[in-house]
């Protein structure tokens, strides 16, 4: 598992700070223990490189794009696992494109508290409120797999019951979901929106949405996810200075390890 981070937060729509995810989630890392007795596994036991921070152009969503999707394909070539961390949601484009030209099947898990799913946001095709539907002009009809959505436009809600495979509210679905996807044995990318979870949790986010998960119903999700023929996967959204107490990024944190420890074969 190659890790990379994607330190971009310029489309932003609300409070900016995703920049800032990556290097307090390194930060953080140092007070986490490496064991997990939830998984009763341990982070020394697995093999992972942290590649470090790409350094992006924040004036262009396109060049950002273009470094992080390079970045991805590099891994991809070497036969590697890339785990990328955010940043706003849009970095995950990158990584998909990269994903996409390897595993032309591709299928993607998407936990979010937003349907991501807008054709455009304040004339913007490149924006973290877009980012799904751009990676459905890539991978096309039932290839996007929802879970936990519970804000957007009318038209996303609309555009998602005719293209996407889409659970609001929870993880309702997800192991049959899974299970399909492992009989088809088709390759998946999984991007995780860390704001799928309660901003009672999780409220050190760009754009909180009340109602979401829990830390212990996205722990199980991401062990069923892990079951699935994974090629990549991404977690973003931590504005760690929108959250004075840190709870958020030692949140983020556990959510990385747990990650790490459910792929890692
Ligand atoms: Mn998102
Ligand atoms: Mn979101």
């Amino acid at each position: 598992i190659v890790l990379y981070g994607a330190p971009f937060d310029s489309t932003t729509s609300f409070r900016p700070g995703a920049r800032f995810g990556p290097s307090a989630m390194r930060h953080e890392s140092f007070g986490l223990e490496t064991y997990s007795p939830y998984q009763d596994k341990d982070l020394i036991d697995i093999s992972v490189f942290d590649s470090g921070d790409l350094e992006l152009c924040f004036g262009s969503s396109e060049m950002a794009l273009s470094d992080i999707q390079k970045r991805a394909e590099e891994i991809l070539k070497s036969d590697k696992f890339p785990l990328l961390l955010g940043g706003e949601h849009l970095v995950t484009l990158g990584a998909v494109r990269a994903a996409a030209a390897k595993y032309p099947d591709l299928h993607i898990i998407h936990f979010d508290a937003h349907a991501d799913l807008r054709d455009d946001y304040l004339g913007a095709k490149l924006s973290h409120a877009c980012v799904l539907r751009r990676c459905h002009e890539i991978v096309g009809d039932g290839h996007i797999h929802q879970f936990c959505i519970r804000s957007g436009e009318r038209e996303e809600f609309q555009f998602a019951s005719r293209h996407t495979d889409f659970h609001p509210f929870t993880f309702e679905g997800l192991e049959e979901t899974v299970r399909e996807l492992k009989e088809k044995q088709v390759p998946v990318y999984f991007t995780i929106d860390l704001d799928c979870l309660a901003p009672s949790v999780f409220p050190g986010t760009g754009t909180p949405e009340a109602g979401g998960v829990s830390f212990l119903e996205l722990l199980k999700a991401i062990r069923t996810v892990s079951q699935a023929n994974l090629v990549g996967a991404d977690i973003n959204e931590l504005a760690p200075m929108l959250d004075a107490s840190g709870v958020s990024t030692a949140t983020a944190c556990k959510v990385l390890r747990e990650l790490l420890l459910a792929i890692a074969k």
